[in-house]
């Protein structure tokens, strides 16, 4: 009998990911019966995207041997009780692509000032050039998966980069920091600061009225994280006191971002979407078959969640 794997992502994504997953179970060598729907005690393997107001009931799922989700971050599933099985986040090349282009991309126009050069084209001939990225520190709050890649193509782009983590960590080219201290010297240093962090309760308001007050006059962020390692009311507070030049936001603590909310008016503030990176199936869907095949196998699962660290 073959292994039964169930999508439990969502009918809506079903479309995007049965050709892709199809496909990568065969190049992985794996004979299995992808469905939408089965009992739960025949179920082998749950693929899992967060989705809709009622917490998923793993109960039923008596032979289960993992859940394989599709997303990179992990909160809305990391603690639920009825989860005994194994948890394996996505880290897929494309979702990592996605954010690198993001960070990059934003960087570079917080770095060269474009809003104020698109926006000021008044006719008048005042502009300093900016100066080298080489004359800028970035700080990268979170060195996993997304944040050492965007670590090193933004140094690739010259930037000298700074990078936190909760381990300490040794990354070619990039200034590696960890603990409370390491935090401190990070901030105080960076004129942009990109978080990459997971939502868990030691990261929740980590950007907070003091360690922002760290950061040098007028110094940027980027959250592509997510929305909970910011206290928004600090945020405003030092966008108001110049503290901080800029914050472009992909992430909230109540998402869509309601429309009344001060982010969307404030002058200084980009807003985006939860655009930042998504999983693309034709590059997601190989990492599902392989750790389906290791599952099957009894090899070690690739990228699983540390449920005691919540990430
Ligand atoms: P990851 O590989 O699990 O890396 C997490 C990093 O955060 C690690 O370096 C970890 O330190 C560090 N960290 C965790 N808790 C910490 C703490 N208390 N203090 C200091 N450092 C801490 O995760 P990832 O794949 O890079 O993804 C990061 C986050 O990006 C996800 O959790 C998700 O929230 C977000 N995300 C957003 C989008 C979007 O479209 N906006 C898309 C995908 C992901 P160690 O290295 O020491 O473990």
């Amino acid at each position: 009998m073959n292994p039964v794997v169930l999508f439990a992502a969502g009918a809506a994504r079903w479309p995007q990911w049965e050709g892709p997953l199809r496909a990568a179970l065969k190049a992985a060598g794996v004979k299995a019966d992808l469905v939408t729907s089965a009992a739960p005690d025949t179920v082998d393997f749950i693929i899992y995207a967060p989705g809709g107001d009622t917490p998923p009931d793993f109960t039923a799922f008596t032979r289960c041997r993992a859940v394989l989700g599709l997303w990179a971050g992990v909160e809305r599933i990391v603690s639920n009780p009825t989860l005994t099985q194994p948890l394996c986040r996505m880290v897929d090349p494309g979702l990592t692509q996605g954010m690198v282009d993001y960070v990059c991309g934003h960087a570079l126009r917080l770095h060269l000032g474009l809003d104020a050069l698109v926006a000021g084209q008044d006719g008048r001939w005042n502009h300093e050039p900016p100066p080298l990225s080489s004359e800028r520190p970035v700080a990268v709050l979170g060195l996993g998966a997304l944040g050492a890649a965007c670590a090193r193509a933004l140094a690739g782009l010259g930037f000298p980069v700074m990078g936190w983590s909760r381990r300490p960590k040794t990354l070619p080219g990039i200034e590696c920091h960890h603990g409370q201290a390491g935090l401190r010297a990070v901030l105080e240093r960076a004129q942009i600061v990109v978080t990459l962090l997971p939502a868990t309760a030691a990261t929740e308001n980590l950007l907070n009225a003091k360690t922002l007050a760290r950061l040098p006059h007028g110094a940027a962020i980027i959250n592509p994280g997510r929305g909970t390692l910011i206290d928004d009311e600090a945020l405003l507070a030092a966008l108001a006191s110049g503290r901080v030049g800029q914050a472009t936001l992909d992430v909230f603590r109540i998402e869509p971002l309601p429309a009344d909310h001060p982010y969307w008016a404030h002058p200084r503030v980009t807003v985006t979407p939860h655009i930042a990176a998504e999983t693309r199936p034709a590059t997601a869907a190989p990492v599902i078959a392989e750790n389906i095949r290791r599952g099957l196998a009894g090899e070690p699962l690739l990228h699983l969640v540390d449920r005691q660290a919540g990430y």
